[in-house]
């Protein structure tokens, strides 16, 4: 090791799923959407200009504030904005996530919430889920640091119901509770409405996954207006201009069309619920999801094999090599097309390898 070595801040990084690129992938591996972005965001695209590239971006991204807090009737001093929910999230773990007590997580969860807490030296405990794969709320109410989780939780797709969040905050209103978002418009319900009563609780979405716009990097999020003073005064601390002119445009457009919305929305919980049924007819296993891909195990046929095989085929879905869930594959939602596929190789690697058995 060389000496300068010594002082530099060593981190593990958080593994992303792959970004193949053959003609005929199947991908279901990052729960991208499988549909485009609203017409309105193809057609502002073809609308930006170069003025666009050589200007500098509002430091307050002033025009997507005012698109979301519009969107959701909320005021725009209870919005911030940041390039993807990871940076949103970050941001809010390193402003908020400053003392002694360690903050609590699921231990299986979303596997950027340990990378973040390392990076910035945040102590952390995980609370096991149950063996359903549920939070265990009252594992939530004993003296800590900060409390953040999914919900639906990820990569499980269990919903924890609007109760069971309102009792966790609640019992912990000394520390910010960060509900992170990424997955609520594939049918769960919301606490966005939550932050008018707890001056604690910061709501996370995201365009990535149910407005079709992970490659632009859009996150926002949600809370009372000092807790967005505070993230604002850290983001400016740190790089006033993270998202750029385009982002914040596209942005906006991608919430002028509620119609297309619904419906692509709708379109994919559809191809979830036969995606469901199929499944389990071929004797996989899962919690019941509320997002947008589902989280399977099967009793005969080991994940890590299965997802190799897949991958031969250009079939891509995420396998993670981590305690309790070594034996699962996430599989995202695509069209029906590509969930047809999918279901089709399974049936004949199932069939292949009870001949194998027998
Ligand atoms: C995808 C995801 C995110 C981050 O998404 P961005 O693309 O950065 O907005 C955050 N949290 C969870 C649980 C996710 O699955």
């Amino acid at each position: 090791m060389a000496k300068w070595e010594e002082n530099v801040r060593k981190v593990v990084p958080y593994t992303p799923g792959e970004q193949p690129d053959f003609p005929d992938m199947v991908k279901l591996n990052t729960n991208e959407n499988p549909y485009p972005p609203c017409p309105a965001v193809q057609e502002k695209l073809r609308g930006l200009r170069y003025e666009d590239l050589r200007l500098y971006p509002a430091p307050g991204a002033d025009s997507l504030v005012d698109a979301l807090a519009d969107y959701y009737g909320m005021q725009k001093e209870q919005v911030f904005v940041g390039v993807g929910s990871d940076d949103v999230l970050a941001m809010a773990f390193l402003t908020f996530f400053n003392g002694d007590k360690p903050i609590l997580f699921p231990d299986i969860t979303y596997s950027f919430y340990d990378v973040w807490a390392e990076l910035f030296r945040i102590p952390y405990e995980r609370q096991p889920l149950s063996g359903a794969f549920t939070i265990v709320k009252e594992d939530y109410y004993k003296p800590n640091g900060g409390v953040v989780f999914p919900n639906p939780n990820a990569p499980t797709g269990v919903e924890l119901p609007l109760a069971d969040i309102e009792d966790i905050i609640r019992h912990n209103r000394d520390v910010v509770v960060i509900v992170d978002e990424a997955y609520i418009d594939f049918g769960g319900v919301s606490a966005r409405g939550l932050v008018e009563k707890y001056d604690n609780l910061l709501v996370v979405q995201t365009f990535s996954k149910s407005r079709s716009m992970a490659g632009l990097r859009i996150g926002y999020c949600f809370g009372c207006p000092k807790l967005i003073r505070y993230l604002n005064d850290a983001k400016y601390s740190f790089n006033s201009y993270t998202m750029n002119r385009p982002s914040l445009e596209l942005g906006a457009a991608a919430l002028w069309d509620e119609a297309y919305f619904r419906e692509t929305v709708g379109r994919i919980m559809a191809t979830r619920e036969r995606t469901k049924e199929r499944l389990a007819g071929l004797g996989f296993q899962f919690a019941d999801s509320k997002s947008n891909f589902i989280f399977a195990t099967h009793p005969q046929l080991p994940a890590r094999e299965l997802f190799e095989a897949l991958k031969e085929k250009h079939i891509y879905v995420r396998y993670f090599s981590k305690p309790r869930i070594d034996n699962y594959l996430r599989i995202t939602i695509g069209t029906d097309e590509q969930m047809d596929i999918l279901i089709g190789f399974l049936e004949e690697y199932k069939k292949a390898m009870a001949g194998e058995r027998a």
